[in-house]
């Protein structure tokens, strides 16, 4: 719970604050980037939210804030409605959602649903949180998760027990979940289902994957990211726990795909044409190459 006592001194002046808990996970600015910003390694309100879609957007980052560094001076008797609409879609199609509710566990990485008839998925982990495991039993229960990679791992076990779903990771990362139902062998791609594909792309750790949904969703945990900063995809060179030299190996394995959507662990999201999405990956690739 965030305590006033510890609002950052680089707050504006208003109801919304950040306190000195921040991990600077990012969650904030991407879910409320008209109130809040990066200031000094972590979060601040750079402006009090004007209208009732901001202050929704203000009270999502509340919700999704993975240490509850975001407080409020007056109650908001909306909140509950807010925190009970995750997951969210992240596009009009309705096909894929973001969980919101980012465990420190994972360092505040995002995780994602996907309804399915042939049972629903999570991609990676989000905190365990009682609005989140109403809604999606609403929607009829979640059968597995799939885990790209070792760091994103969190609260899994509470959804296993709450939903009886089978954990899916790499052999590369499975220390993370001995518990895992399955384990992922070897770095040739493999058919999961008909409709998602698993791509092994070991760099950022030994076990990390990539999942390709319908060839149109690409789940990337923290291989691989944009920046709004270079304008490109772009990779963790600070955050390569096991090599880059095989990281870079992985990212041009990649260009043997197509897909419209790129949806990260950390770093932003986006959606781009097939086209101009491969044109970014090649720009990463030669960005990598270069460090
Ligand atoms: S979501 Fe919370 S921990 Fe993450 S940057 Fe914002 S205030 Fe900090």
């Amino acid at each position: 719970m965030a305590r006033p006592d510890r609002r950052r001194p680089e707050n504006v002046a208003g109801d919304f604050y950040v306190d000195s808990t921040c991990i600077d996970c990012a969650a904030c600015r991407e879910l409320a980037p008209a109130s809040f910003t990066a200031s000094g390694g972590q979060s601040a309100v750079f402006s009090q939210p004007q209208g009732p879609e901001a202050q929704r957007q203000a009270l999502l980052a509340l919700t999704a804030c993975p240490t509850a560094s975001i407080g409020t001076l007056r109650p908001h008797p909306d909140l509950a409605a807010v925190r009970a609409s995750f997951p969210l879609p992240v596009d009009t199609g309705g096909e894929v959602l973001y969980c919101g509710y980012h465990s420190e566990k994972s360092f505040g990485a995002a995780s994602y649903f996907i309804p399915r008839p042939d049972g629903n998925l999570l991609i990676d982990s989000p905190r365990e949180a009682a609005p989140l495991f109403a809604s999606l039993e609403k929607r009829g229960g979640v059968s597995a998760m799939l885990l790209t990679h070792g760091d994103d791992v969190a609260d899994h076990a509470a959804f296993h027990r709450r939903f009886g779903l089978t954990r899916s990771i790499h052999a590369g990362d499975g220390r993370a979940v001995p518990e895992a139902e399955e384990l992922f062998q070897g770095t040739d791609p493999i058919a999961w289902s008909p409709d998602l594909t698993v791509i092994p792309v070991p760099g950022h750790t030994r076990g990390s994957c990539c999942f390709l949904y319908k060839e149109r969703y690409l789940f990337t945990g923290d291989h691989l990211a944009w920046s709004a900063r270079r304008k490109h995809l772009y990779a963790f060179r600070d955050a390569c726990w096991y090599s880059w030299k095989t990281q870079v190996a992985s990212m041009e394995r990649l260009l043997d795909y197509s897909f419209e959507w790129v949806l990260p662990g950390h770093g932003s999201r986006i959606q781009l044409p097939a086209a101009e999405m491969r044109r970014s990956l090649e720009t990463c690739l030669a960005w990598m190459k270069e460090r």
